[in-house]
This record gives C-alpha cells, sequence and structure tokens, in this order.
C-alpha cells in the first residue's frame, strides 16, 4: 500500500556535505589534493593512529594492507568466517592462505583461544574484525600476536568510533582498515582508509595505491623532477579530492552519528529483553553499533526474514559464513563443520534497521512486526 520501505542502513547526508562536493569541483583540484592530506588528518586524528592513508574502498585498502606487510604464497592469516568476504579476500588475492577461527556465541567476535589453537610456522598475522562495530579483545589478541612474532591487523569497517578501555582497534593493532561505503558510519560514496603508526608500512601502502611510484607527484613537483622508481606493484587505488571533501564534512558529524546509533541499539535493547526467541548479541561500551543483530531461536530465521522482508523492513543477515563459499571450499578445502558456532550464528542471526535518520516512528514499527511475527511463528 504505498508504504515506505526501512533499509538495514543507509547514509546521512545534509546541505554542507553536497556544499562541500560542491567546493571542492569549484576548487580546480580534483584529485589527489589538500582534500585527501585533511581527510587523512582527521581519520588518524579521531581513531589515534599516526599515519592514514586514504584507498579507493574499505576492500582496496585491505589489498593495501597484505601488500605493505609483503604476504604472500606459504603464509597463512587467522581470521573469522563471520565477516565481509573482502577480510579474507585480500589474503587469497595475495597467494596467502586464510585459516578460519571460531567465534564466541554471545558477540559473534573472534575467540582468542581458537585462534591460538590455530597458529603454525606458517602463520604470519591475525586478522580479527570488530563486528557489528563491538572491539574484540584486543589485549589478549595483542599478547598471543606478540608471544608468536605476528602481526596484528583489525578489519575496523564496521567500527569507525569503537573504543575499548579508553583505546581504539588503530591503538592495538599494527595496521586498522576503515571503510566509508554507504551504509557504514560515514561515507565518501565509496571509499576506505589504512592506518598505522608504523612509518614504513604507511609508506609501502602509499605507494602501492599509486602503482607503486616511490615518490608522489608533489614531491617531484617540488624538486623539479621527472624521476621515478617503481620497486613493487600497485595500481590506482586512489581516492579523490571530490570523495574526501565528502568525507571531511562527514567527520564533523561522526559523533552525532555514533550518538544515534547507541540510542536506537538502546531501545532494541529494552524492547527485547525477557521477549521469547529473541536474543540479541550482548553489546559492551564502546560499541560503534553499526549493525544491531539479534539471534532467531527456534528454527525461526528463515520465515521470520520473509515475513519481515514482505512488511517493507530490510531486515539482512550477516554473515553467510566465509569458509562455505564455492571459491573457499574449493582453493583451501573446507566445509562444514569447522566453525561451528559461527555456522550455528549464521542460521539464527538477523540484522535490524539501525542508522542515524532512523525515526522512532520506524523503529516502533520494526520492533512491533518483529514480536508480532515472533509470537504468531512460535505458536504455531
Ligand atoms: C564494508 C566492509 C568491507 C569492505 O569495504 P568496502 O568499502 O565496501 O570495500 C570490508 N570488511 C568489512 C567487515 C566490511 O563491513
Amino acid at each position: 500500500m504505498g508504504e515506505k520501505i526501512i533499509p538495514y542502513g543507509r547514509q546521512s547526508l545534509d546541505k554542507n556535505d553536497a556544499q562541500a562536493v560542491i567546493d571542492c569541483l569549484d576548487s580546480g583540484w580534483l584529485t589527489t589534493g589538500p582534500k585527501v592530506k585533511e581527510f587523512e588528518q582527521k581519520v588518524s586524528a579521531k581513531v589515534r593512529g599516526r599515519f592514514a592513508v586514504a584507498f579507493s574502498s574499505g576492500s582496496t585498502a585491505l589489498l593495501g594492507a597484505v601488500a605493505a606487510l609483503g604476504l604472500g604464497p606459504g603464509d597463512e592469516v587467522i581470521t573469522t568466517p563471520l565477516t565481509f568476504a573482502a577480510t579474507a579476500n585480500c589474503v587469497l588475492a595475495c597467494g596467502a592462505r586464510p585459516v578460519f577461527a571460531d567465534v564466541f556465541a554471545d558477540t559473534l567476535l573472534i575467540d582468542p583461544l581458537s585462534v591460538e589453537a590455530l597458529i603454525t610456522p606458517a602463520t604470519k598475522a591475525i586478522f580479527a574484525v570488530d563486528y557489528a562495530g563491538q572491539p574484540c579483545n584486543y589485549t589478549v589478541l595483542r599478547s598471543i600476536a606478540d608471544k608468536n612474532g605476528l602481526v596484528l591487523l583489525s578489519d575496523c569497517c564496521h567500527a569507525l568510533g569503537c573504543e575499548q578501555d579508553g583505546l581504539t582497534p588503530a591503538q592495538q593493532a599494527d595496521i586498522a582498515i576503515y571503510s566509508f561505503h554507504p551504509v557504514k558510519h560515514i561515507t565518501t560514496g565509496e571509499g576506505g582508509m589504512l592506518v598505522t603508526d608504523d612509518d614504513v608500512l604507511a609508506v609501502k601502502a602509499a605507494s602501492f595505491r599509486n602503482h607503486g611510484i616511490t615518490t608522489d607527484f608533489k614531491e617531484r613537483e617540488q624538486t623539479h623532477s621527472y624521476q621515478y622508481d617503481i620497486e613493487e606493484l600497485g595500481g590506482n587505488y586512489r581516492l579523490s579530492d571530490i570523495h574526501c571533501a565528502l568525507g571531511c564534512s562527514q567527520m564533523e558529524k561522526l559523533n552525532d552519528f555514533l550518538d544515534a546509533r547507541e540510542r536506537i541499539a538502546r531501545v532494541y535493547d529494552e524492547a527485547f529483553v525477557d521477549f521469547p526467541g529473541i536474543t540479541p548479541l550482548r553489546r559492551s561500551d564502546g560499541h560503534a553499533n553499526h549493525l544491531y543483530v539479534i539471534r532467531v531461536n527456534g528454527g525461526l530465521r528463515e520465515e521470520l526474514f520473509t515475513r519481515m522482508r514482505s512488511a517493507g523492513i530490510m531486515v539482512n543477515v550477516h554473515y553467510l559464513p566465509v569458509h562455505l563459499f564455492t571459491l573457499y571450499k574449493r582453493e583451501l578445502g573446507t566445509s562444514e563443520g569447522l566453525c561451528p558456532v559461527a555456522e550455528l550464528a549464521a542460521k539464527e542471526i538477523l540484522s535490524l534497521p539501525i542508522f542515524p535518520d532512523l525515526t522512532a516512528e520506524e523503529q516502533f514499527k520494526v520492533i512491533d512486526e518483529l514480536k508480532k511475527n515472533m509470537t504468531m511463528l512460535r505458536s504455531g
């Protein structure tokens, strides 16, 4: 009946964002100019990492991370199956092998004990994912990494603005990667960022972003030199000034966005206290609330998903376990039973709409439809 569809996530844009883009178009600098630097500085200040390198997407920033680390054939990287495939794809892309650890049932964050059990002489890195926006246990992961001489990476694409005991993932991992896709905390349309405290890794990532060229255009202009060298393979993974102008404008609102997401998450928390058949994931302080995920008990997730979609509520499933995709089964020989906790969770999880512009009325409709349908389904 012409009812408005409620997505699970959506960007928040205003006149200031539009003006920032227009100002950039008027400035004469369309790419690799002042806005890229400004955006990199804003993100690095927010997540408290020394160096930030903007990329054309979160996924290309992930490629930049494995390239900067020099990962390749013979290397293993331990990660989680409950993530967007890009986390593991970047490992496959460089010829290294993703190894899947299991997760905790109540948070769906990677389980450090499971990580530790998978370490072999070939292991080079741990790739943690701050699933739904909740920081992993970085204290424990850091000590496992240090004890075994491994690199600790953080796929922070869900978690711009998250903290744990006053520390950001960028302060605890060797490299943290962010995404600015429209469903994420802030958007540049497409875009990503690699953050690290290590100057060598930052220089390598910046070079990978630009065909492996070892100096940047400005340096050559300043020294009146046409000389440059290429030491490693790279590509064009740059983010334009136009995108970064939007990113700078969006960063002004990040704290408001985080507050709005926390407010929405609390309304859901309260709505489902003791509601039979629905168990929200456990949320800690410092959660960035990219996703609000419930577990639907009693084998009713499929039916509930269908009914919510019919009601115009675009619930979603994050994620299908990565190790069960055809590509992974074929390349790695992975199969059902490898990560039982994650596999069971994947059959029960449902992501509810959460984004700063979700109105109280819309959220009420989501909760109402969910409870109504769950009650009907449970009474058979
Ligand atoms: C969004 C996302 C990415 C990829 O980001 P893009 O900017 O869409 O390329 C990678 N990992 C996770 C966990 C994500 O959610």
